[in-house]
């Protein structure tokens, strides 16, 4: 018996290295961004894997007579993107309703597009978008909306235009619909003193109040009708293989769209490969035990290279969740303490964890906690990850470091880096301190913390990392980074982050052919048109998910 089958496996390896590849994309700069960042021109991709890579001599022997050939024309190719935090799943449920302003540098097209939405929305229905902009990105025109310029643009609908988590803009059906009313109280929703009135104590049309505040709005807006999940997530995942991203880290993992997710998946189908980052975080003292049960008994790495949990996250103990736009945090010692008895169990369990962390107290309120965690059940393996992390210092990197912690690093500042000068003044520059984060040699990748948060195109993140301009081109940070290093960060490092170190990251024999195929030279091209850069070809598992030319 065992001699059978040694030969059988002998058979099928020797079939395996003589088979030709299913596909061959030759006569291109291929940047596969390996550990020796090499480029070549051609590469072979067999079962969904790259099969080898080279020369267009030594590739194009390899092929076979039913090899598919695709030539690139001398077009650059990287490996597919990855975001290693992106609320990806909870955006399915208004992506198809939502008006999108990711990219549109333009307030005048920003108009446009609003028109065209009303035009194509039924009587009264709400036009709407839930962050990922900010009107600072309008290079044109950089001023907000007001409630008399979206009543002219839309008599008779509701609109609801969300600048990140900043403020929103409503329009006088909007506050109609809200019962947002002059001289009468705000309805209990709302977080006290975010409704912005005029002195007659007429609401202005603009909300205010971070997270709390904005989510007052959010929260009453439809969502699509459950028959329609499916088109709108497809829409979704349509719109982030155009922009070149195949993988993401997922705060959250909202159920009804993971069902979608596994359906499609079964089908071979699925154009994402999503990493759950999940678990409950304590909201009060009284709800810590049940937590450190609930992680006692929680299991990852049950999934594969499509569908995995990899980490517990985003929040551990929610008091403690930074506010994006506080200017500082002093955590209280009770509640720190809370946090540590969940980072305890956490680390007992051996799980991996992502938590969210952006100012400079809470980060290194966090690091002390960490490090009597670590006392008692070292992290060292288990890849413990601070996320957004823009206020963070020098000396946090270098205690993170020691202890095997990642950064997982969000640049708010990309659509929000003009607000956050008004509140942090030129200490904004430094946020994030992207050389100094590089230069810490700590483990670290980009992402974006879209939808609502940040907008969500990797082309947008890497030329603000390259340039220090946030969308539209204002200067706020002046910690730049190479363009390799920022494509390093956003493909083979952030593979570390979803635990696919060995699949995902490089266009490498053995791993997965995920990979984009660029419409310029991300690596030649002005550093000011890197935010220009438009797949033309995005490929998952050697699948074509995106083709310019069909659209
Ligand atoms: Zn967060």
């Amino acid at each position: 018996m065992l001699k059978i089958s040694l030969i059988s496996l002998l058979a099928v390896t020797l079939y395996a290295q003589q088979s030709p590849p299913d596909l061959v994309l030759s006569n291109g700069k291929i940047i596969t961004v390996d550990e020796r960042f090499s480029i070549t021109q051609a590469v072979a991709i067999r079962g969904g894997r790259v099969l080898a890579t080279g020369t267009n001599q030594e590739i194009n022997q390899l092929a076979g007579p039913n090899t598919r050939r695709i030539d690139l024309r001398g077009k650059a190719v990287i490996p597919g993107l990855i975001d290693n935090h992106m609320h990806l799943l909870r955006a399915g449920s208004t992506w198809a309703k939502e008006l999108r302003f990711d990219g549109v540098d333009s307030r005048k097209q920003a108009i446009e597009m609003l028109r065209a939405r009303l035009k194509a929305a039924g009587p009264g229905e709400w036009v709407y978008n839930i962050g990922g902009w900010a009107h600072q990105q309008f290079a044109d025109d950089p001023k907000p909306f007001t409630r008399e310029e979206l009543d002219q643009i839309a008599p008779n609908n509701p609109v609801s235009l969300q600048e990140s988590y900043y403020q929103v803009f409503l329009n006088s059906k909007a506050l109609e619909a809200l019962k947002l009313e002059a001289n009468a109280p705000d309805p209990p929703e709302f977080v006290k003193g975010s409704v912005e009135r005029d002195s007659k104590g007429r609401p202005t049309g603009v909300i205010k109040g971070d997270i709390a505040g904005t989510r007052a709005v959010a929260n009453k807006l439809p969502k699509v009708a459950p028959e329609q999940l499916e088109a709108s997530t497809l829409a979704l995942v349509r719109d982030m293989n155009r922009a070149g991203l195949t993988s993401f880290g997922v705060p959250g993992c909202e159920a009804d769209v993971l069902a979608l997710f596994e359906k499609w998946k079964s089908q071979e189908r699925l154009n994402v490969r999503t990493f759950c980052i999940g678990g409950n975080a304590a909201a009060t003292p009284q709800t810590v035990d049940r937590s450190i049960q609930q992680i006692a008994g929680m299991k990852l790495f049950q999934g594969d290279s499509f569908i995995d949990n990899v980490a517990f996250g985003e929040s551990v103990y929610s008091p403690l969740h930074d506010p994006m736009f506080a200017l500082k945090s002093n955590p209280p010692a009770d509640q720190l303490e809370q946090w540590r008895k969940m980072a305890m169990a956490i680390a007992q369990a051996g799980l991996p964890l992502h938590v969210h962390a952006e100012l400079t107290g809470t980060i290194d309120a966090f690091l002390d906690q960490i490090d009597a965690v670590n006392k008692e059940y070292p992290i060292k393996n288990l890849r413990w990850v601070l996320a957004h992390v823009n206020q963070i210092n020098a000396s946090q990197l270098e205690r993170m470091k020691k202890l095997g912690m990642y950064a997982a690093v969000h640049p708010w500042a990309v659509i929000n880096g003009a607000i956050m000068h008004e509140g942090f003044g030129d200490g904004a520059y430094d946020m994030p301190p992207l050389s100094t984060i590089q230069n810490s040699g700590i483990v670290w990748g980009l992402g974006s913390d879209g939808t609502a948060a940040n907008q969500t195109q990797p082309f947008t993140t890497l030329y603000f990392a390259v340039t220090g301009k946030m969308a539209g081109g204002q200067k706020v940070i002046r910690q730049t980074i190479s363009r390799e290093d920022a494509l390093i960060a956003h493909t083979r490092k952030n593979a570390y982050f979803v635990f696919q170190e060995n699949n995902l990251g490089a266009i490498q024999p053995g791993k997965l052919a995920d990979l984009v195929v660029l419409d310029r030279d991300y690596l030649t091209i002005p550093a000011d048109q890197i935010k220009d850069i438009k797949p033309v070809l995005t490929m998952v598992g050697g699948r074509v998910v995106f083709d310019a030319a069909l659209r």
